[in-house]
């Protein structure tokens, strides 16, 4: 950044330096014009009262000009630098001739035979028609810029050294605060740096905190799973070895085959909801939404559960519209129906109910209420029901084969959709799950 802000600065000093320079030659050179041509009027003047002293040759002139009188058709009579004036060409083509011919008095300046000289020519009309030119010879607009290219050049190096100082004056304050960044962003004071980069210092800050927070739920994710899978391995080991070492009587050998196989289930619902869990967590794995009735949906789960439900002496039903629209990933809206229903069965009471309710709120908002008769949440417990592993009565969820992970899932599935969460619940009395999908109303 640094030599490019250099060049940047060298470049706009030279162009500037150079411009000036041209615009500067430009306009003296006009006045410088303009003087001579003035002097030219005011010499020729005098000299025209004097006409006949002039065509006698008898006239000493100022150095430097030169005079001449031409006929009215353009045949020279007298030049004062030629002396055989009679073979001069025609001047009556000449620009400043031919004006005074016509308006009483012309001018006009010439490239002279080098191009840093020029020649400056006044014309004046005589009473008796003929013409005196007066001219002088100086120096051409090339030639005034040819004289002033060593102190353009002069100043062109001044700006070039000027410009390194001040662009490393410059970049050093602009990137002073982003080195000290660099060393320690965490502890640099806002208020010691620009104010431009202060939005950029919290946006880094941010990040820095999300990518500190992320790694330790991540290891945090993976201690608790490393412990979750070893509860049931360690189980699955034990009993398989007891088998092994003929300590098992064979009458109790069935018992113990369940109990391996129940915990073996549990490794396996465990493995599976992890892998839900990080393609949740998988951002660029894309939802695949479609258009289909969630009243249907939710009455298939229903009908999947039953069996479950009947087993525990629970009574789960549908309530609410027979038809809504959803447009949305169907097998990840079937996950949370089913996690929602599977706890409202697994923590309720034998005798107890479910409620499996479908409405529309104003808006268009599709919502899906799950309602139970159960044990209930205690109310400290609540915020933290969604993170993972978590479980109120770890017991008791163990003893149902629960691993704290169907509420982390389906919050997610809720935050990928865009819809909203609400609980209620009471101790004793039962739970309220619903979840509020974005209105379906066509913009
Ligand atoms: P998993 O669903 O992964 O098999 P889990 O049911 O224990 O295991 P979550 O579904 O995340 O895990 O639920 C977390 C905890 O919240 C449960 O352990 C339970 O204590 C409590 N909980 C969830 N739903 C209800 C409910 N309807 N009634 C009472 N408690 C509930
Ligand atoms: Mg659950």
């Amino acid at each position: 950044m640094k030599k490019k802000l250099l060049k940047q600065m060298i470049l706009i000093g030279i162009s500037t330096a150079v411009a000036a320079f041209l615009l500067c030659t430009g306009v003296f050179y006009e006045l410088f014009r303009q003087q001579i041509l003035e002097e030219l009027q005011g010499y020729g003047q005098v000299l025209s009262q004097s006409e006949n002293t002039v065509q006698s040759g008898n006239c000493v002139f100022q150095k430097g000009y030169r005079v001449t009188v031409v006929d009215s058709g353009g045949i020279v009579i007298y030049d004062s630098n030629v002396e055989d004036s009679a073979r001069m060409e025609n001047h009556s083509n000449r620009p400043e001739i031919r004006e005074a011919m016509k308006d009483g008095e012309g001018y006009d300046s010439r490239l002279s035979k080098t191009l840093d000289r020029s020649m400056f020519y006044y014309a004046v009309r005589m009473e008796n028609g003929s013409i005196m030119r007066v001219s002088k010879e100086s120096s051409s607009i090339w030639g005034m810029m040819f004289r002033a290219m060593p102190i353009c050049v002069v100043i062109c190096i001044m700006i070039c050294v000027t410009c390194v100082c001040l662009s490393k004056i410059l970049t050093d304050r602009l990137v002073e605060p982003i080195d000290r960044m660099a060393g320690d962003l965490q502890r640099l004071n806002t208020d010691d740096v620009y104010p431009e980069l202060v939005p950029f210092i919290t946006t880094i800050r941010k990040q820095h905190e999300n990518i500190m927070k992320s790694a330790l739920m991540r290891q945090q994710f993976t201690a608790n799973v490393s412990h979750e899978l070893k509860t049931p391995l360690t189980a699955i080991s034990g009993y398989a070895e007891l088998i092994e070492n003929g300590m098992i009587p064979a009458k109790d050998t069935a018992s113990y085959a369940a109990r391996i196989h129940t915990n073996a289930n549990r490794l396996l619902s465990l493995i599976n909801d992890i892998i839900k869990l990080s393609e949740l967590d998988d951002v660029e794995n894309e939802l695949k939404p479609e258009l289909f009735d969630l009243s249907g949906l939710a009455g298939k789960c229903i009908e999947g559960l039953q069996l479950t439900a009947q087993k525990r002496n629970v009574h789960i039903q549908f309530v609410g519209a027979s038809r809504c629209m959803l447009y949305a990933d169907s097998s990840m809206i079937e996950e949370l129906i089913y996690n929602l229903c599977d706890n409202a069965i697994r923590y309720n009471n034998p005798h107890g109910k479910v409620w499996v309710e479908i409405s529309v709120r104003p808006g268009g908002r599709p919502v899906l209420t799950v309602r139970d008769t159960g044990i209930g949440i205690p109310k400290e417990a609540l915020d933290h029901v969604f993170e993972r592993f978590y479980r109120v009565d770890k017991s008791r969820s163990k003893s149902t084969g629960g691993t704290g992970l169907g509420l982390a899932i389906v919050k997610h599935i809720v935050s990928r959709h865009n819809a909203e969460l609400e609980i209620s619940s009471e101790q004793g009395i039962g739970t309220r799950i619903s979840v509020i999908f974005p209105s379906q109303n066509k913009e």
